[in-house]
């Protein structure tokens, strides 16, 4: 099985094609770097809508000079698209373009869920079973886990998503888009000041913490030091409920989704909480962290061979789709 994946939620104009046999996954992303500012959905719409038609027609020319069949057979078995959730404009013009695919190549057409494609590229890539998954990108923070045919939300944000909380910091002190890695650099030279640090049960805020630093800041503390403590709070909330998570479902296997993954302390908090567990920590490859059609596919391809694909009708897209709401069809009888 061969899939084309293509992604458009946000930033990443970005299409795939995965191939089932080799387990390869070959990428092809254009990003939207704002030129002042944070992402500006209308402007994102229009890098989408220029950007998109180059990218599928990059993986689909891959597709066809790797395809070993009669040149009749459409070079890809399916299309799969982003269908929520994100900037609305955005996901209109991916949804347009993967229909309009579908019916060109006469190929089905699979959505999926972005939240559900930055846990599974994890559990794929690690080749675990039943995983908690942290997924932390820029406009979410979610802890999920397998229960009864349905990936549950054990614990999510109250407010902002955890990048773009760090994003609003940066815009505010005046350094460009994305703030993550330049708060991660900045960080290194940096030492603790106190902000919030907000869990409530299983779910976190970041908009407090955010305010604080914005105010530090102009308090004239050093933004090493806020960079500093930033990380140390919101990576530590995210720690704590990333462990009750693992707790609460017994599970000893944990996965990392979505751009904020690339952050090396994120990574060392989580990898010596689950060394302290005995459990099991895995973050796939960079490429698979921030949005990307590479999870696109290889979820596509697990729903295409479970025959969960969409009819014309059903094909609209989702700017709030939560993750909860996917029907698991792909993961036969896991363990729990
Ligand atoms: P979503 O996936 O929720 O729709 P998105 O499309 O904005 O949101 P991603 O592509 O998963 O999200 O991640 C982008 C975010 O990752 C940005 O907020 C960016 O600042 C953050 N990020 C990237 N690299 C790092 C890093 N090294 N440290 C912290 N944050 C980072």
């Amino acid at each position: 099985t061969r899939i084309l994946g293509i992604e458009g939620t946000a930033w990443a104009a970005s299409a795939a094609v995965y191939d089932c046999a080799t387990d390869d996954v070959v990428i092809e992303s254009d990003a939207y770097e704002p030129e002042s500012g944070g992402i500006h959905p209308r402007e994102a719409a229009e890098h989408m809508h220029e950007a998109i038609p180059r990218v599928v027609e990059t993986a689909l020319e891959h597709a066809r000079q790797t395809h070993d069949g009669p040149e009749t057979e459409p070079p890809v078995d399916a299309v799969a698209f982003s269908q929520g959730p994100g900037l609305g404009p955005c996901l209109r013009i991916v949804g347009t373009a993967a229909r309009a695919l579908s019916q060109a190549l006469e190929v089905p057409l699979v959505g999926v869920n972005h939240m559900v494609a930055h846990l599974e590229i994890g559990r794929h890539t690690a080749d675990f079973d039943s995983p908690v998954c942290l997924n932390a990108s820029g406009a979410n923070a979610h802890l999920l886990a397998y229960r009864n045919g349905r990936y549950r939300v054990l614990g999510e944000t109250m407010d902002t998503g955890v990048g773009n909380a760090i994003d609003k910091f940066t815009r505010h002190v005046g350094w460009s888009h994305p703030g993550g890695p330049k708060v991660e650099a900045a960080a290194k030279d940096g030492a603790y000041v106190d902000l919030p640090y907000v869990v409530k049960g299983m779910d976190f805020s970041f908009s407090g913490i955010m305010s604080a630093a914005k105010q530090a800041h102009d308090d004239g503390v050093p933004i090493e030091d806020i960079c500093f403590s930033l990380q140390e709070n919101i990576f530590g909330m995210l720690t704590e409920v990333a462990e009750r998570a693992l707790s609460l479902t017994g599970s000893d296997e944990l996965v990392l989704g979505g751009g904020v993954g690339q952050n090396a302390r994120l990574r060392e908090m989580l990898e010596t909480m689950c060394d302290q567990r005995g459990a099991d920590f895995h973050a796939p490859e960079p490429r698979f962290l921030g949005d990307n059609a590479g999870m696109i596919a290889v979820l596509g391809a697990k729903m295409y061979d479970a025959g969960d694909t969409i009819a014309l009708p059903e094909s609209r897209v989702n700017p709030n789709y939560r993750p909860d709401q996917v029907a698991v069809t792909w993961r036969g009888e896991s363990k729990r």
